[in-house]
């Protein structure tokens, strides 16, 4: 396997700053496994989870689902103490900032640190858990949505994009 620059591992320890949270426009895209667990967490079905807390993100290969935000641009699970689905948080959110995008070089990973207060600083994680990381984001499957099922998601059964 090719050099990475975080062969040595990189510092970083979180905050808890939630800079990530709010404040800003993005996308958190929500893997299988993650709105599973947050529908079990929440006891909800698919159509009020969505009318709640998705938005539908045409992507190119097709619709994917973002958890929304508010007009602050606060994440809809934000709340004054953090992430108020902390243990269950998408995997977007608990492999950060160890994303492909970010440790791709050393200046992306320092660009990210400026915005980051954690990247840099703390605990030395290894480039075997960096790895590790990198490959269980791979390894999750998007949800996915047809353009069909998107003009009516509040019809949308669970079972059909998550597999029964
Ligand atoms: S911006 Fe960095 S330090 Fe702050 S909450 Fe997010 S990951 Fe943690
Ligand atoms: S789900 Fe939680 S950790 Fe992820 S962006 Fe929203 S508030 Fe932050």
């Amino acid at each position: 396997m090719a050099d990475a620059f975080y062969d040595e591992g990189l510092h970083f320890s979180c905050t808890r700053c939630s800079a990530c949270c709010r404040g800003g426009p993005g996308y958190v895209f929500l893997a299988k496994s993650d709105l599973r667990r947050l529908l079990s967490r929440l006891g909800l079905d698919f159509p009020t989870f969505f009318k709640r807390y998705c938005v539908l993100v045409e992507t190119g290969i097709g619709f994917e689902l973002s958890l929304a935000e508010r007009p602050n641009y606060d994440c809809v699970f934000w709340g004054e103490d953090g992430c108020t689905v902390y243990e269950d948080r998408p995997i977007q959110c608990s492999t950060f900032p160890f994303w492909a995008s970010i440790v791709a070089s050393k200046e992306n990973w320092t660009d990210a640190g400026l915005d980051c207060p954690g990247i840099g600083k703390g605990e030395l994680r290894s480039r075997e858990y960096i790895q590790e990381l990198l490959w269980r984001r791979r390894a999750e499957g998007a949800v996915v949505i047809s353009a069909a099922a998107a003009l009516k998601p509040e019809d949308i059964d669970a079972d059909s994009i998550l597999g029964s």
